[in-house]
Parts: structure tokens; C-alpha cells; sequence
């Protein structure tokens, strides 16, 4: 029987999908073919009445730390660069769900209204009850943040049950799986292992914020087709993340 990491899966889920995630390896900006694979899944997904709010990166088109060490940008404009990536990351995914038949808002941290909504924790609830996808847009809003920490804030006020931070690997490895091939695959890590460890799976702020809000976190490869279904399923896919990790059954291969 398969292993499951919550019987009966989840109702209301937090997605995070990197910039990455909508382009090829190593691409720039977004690639629609990829952007369709991963609107496709969240359709599906969505169709099968599970509550969806998705928060975005931008690290396809701008990352606030790389662009500000060229010296030429300060930081903080960097940063507000990398946010306004998130909005059109979020434009791109709402149309090509809205054209899956997928009903789709945008709802921004950063003001942009001619382009979609502002963040209002409630009116994104009232989206959520009504079975609407919500794409969350420019992190937090504020520069020196990122989007997985956005993902751990707004899971906590959305009453998220399950953050599902989708990636380009199986799970959380114990080494980089593309340098070492004897790299071993956790099943399941407690938020204390991934901190003390230095695992690198999120930034310590959304590490901690999960933590403290108890949120599970499951690292998943969303590449896989299907792979986003299966983990809102509950089945034990990737990597847990979370308060208790039982003895052994830590390491997957
Ligand atoms: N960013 C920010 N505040 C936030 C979220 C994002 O300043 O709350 C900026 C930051 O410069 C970051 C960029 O937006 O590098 C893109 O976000 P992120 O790196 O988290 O995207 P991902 O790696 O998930 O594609």
C-alpha cells in the first residue's frame, strides 16, 4: 500500500513555484510550453476542488542579489525588480490557466493595479472559498525577502495546510544530486534538521516561519507530470518537512 503523508490529502494548499520552474534548465524568462506543463497540473488539480493559492518567483527574469552586485543597482531596487518579475510570472500563469478553464486572480503585495488586485487577506479567503485559483504576486512586498518566505506567511494567513514548495528535484538530498550521484534523498526531516544541518532547501526566515506556524512543507518535483495531484493526494512523495520525524525511514535512496 502506498505510503501516505496525510490520509485523504488537503483542501487548501500553498504552492511555491520558482521562476525557474517556468523554463527550461538553465533558460531566461519564460518559456509558455513550460508555463503550460505546470498551468495543466494546477488545472487538474484545481478541478478536483482542492483550494489553491500559488505564490510565484521571479528568479526566471531577476534575482535582487545577483543584479545588485554588479554595483550598478542598489540592493533594494533589485529587490523591487525581482518583485515586479513575479507580476508577470503571475500574468502569464493566470491567462494560460484561464485558458485551461481554470478561473484564475492575481493578487499583488506591490500595488499594480492596472494589472491585477492588491493582497487583501480577506478578499483572497473569499476567492479561495469560491473554488478561484489565486496566483500571489511580489513576495511580500518589501526588498531583502524572498518568495519562499512569502509562501510560509501567506500558507500561515491563508490557513494553508500544507506548503508544497515544487522544485526541479526529487526532495530535499543530503549533497547536490547533479554533482554527486550516491546523493541520498530524505523522506521525511524535522524543520530543526533542516536549520542545524543547513540544508538547502528554503531561506532560514521561511524555514523558521513554517516551523513556528507549524505548517508542513513537502519538496517535490514538480517536473514529473502528475507529481502536484499526487502531492495534494497526501501520498509520500519528495520530502516532508515537518514538527516530528519518526525514527529511521529518513532516507529514501
Ligand atoms: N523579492 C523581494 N521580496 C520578496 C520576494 C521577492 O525582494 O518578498 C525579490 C528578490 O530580489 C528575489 C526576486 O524578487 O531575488 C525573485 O524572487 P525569488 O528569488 O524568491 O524567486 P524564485 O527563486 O522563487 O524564482
Amino acid at each position: 500500500m502506498e505510503r501516505l503523508h496525510r490520509t485523504g490529502g488537503y483542501n487548501r494548499i500553498l504552492l511555491k513555484i520558482s521562476g525557474e520552474g517556468l523554463c527550461r534548465e538553465g533558460g531566461f524568462g519564460f518559456e509558455m510550453d513550460e508555463v503550460t506543463k505546470v498551468a495543466e497540473q494546477i488545472a487538474t488539480v484545481a478541478k478536483s476542488g482542492v483550494q489553491m493559492a500559488i505564490v510565484v518567483g521571479g528568479g526566471n527574469v531577476v534575482r535582487g542579489e545577483k543584479l545588485a552586485n554588479t554595483g550598478c543597482v542598489q540592493r533594494a531596487t533589485a529587490d523591487y525588480m525581482g518583485m515586479l518579475a513575479t507580476v508577470m510570472n503571475a500574468m502569464a500563469l493566470q491567462d494560460t490557466l484561464e485558458k485551461l478553464g481554470t478561473p484564475t486572480r492575481v493578487a499583488s503585495a506591490l500595488p499594480v493595479t492596472a494589472v491585477c488586485e492588491p493582497f487583501i487577506r480577506r478578499k483572497v479567503m473569499h476567492h479561495l472559498e469560491k473554488g478561484l485559483v489565486v496566483v500571489l504576486a511580489a513576495g511580500v512586498g518589501s526588498p531583502f525577502f524572498t518568495t519562499d518566505t512569502c509562501a510560509a506567511l501567506r500558507a500561515t494567513e491563508l490557513n494553508c495546510q500544507v506548503l508544497l514548495k515544487a522544485t526541479k528535484v526529487d526532495g530535499v538530498f543530503d549533497s547536490d544530486p547533479k554533482k554527486n550521484p550516491q546523493a541520498k534523498c530524505f523522506t521525511r526531516l524535522t524543520y530543526r534538521q533542516v536549520i542545524t544541518d543547513n540544508l538547502r532547501v528554503m531561506d532560514m526566515t521561511a524555514i523558521s516561519m513554517a516551523m513556528e506556524s507549524n505548517v508542513p512543507i513537502i519538496v517535490f518535483n514538480m517536473k514529473k507530470e502528475g507529481n502536484i495531484s499526487r502531492a495534494v493526494r497526501g501520498e509520500a512523495i519528495g520530502t516532508l518537512i515537518a514538527n516530528e520525524a519518526p525514527a529511521g525511514d529518513q532516507v529514501k535512496s
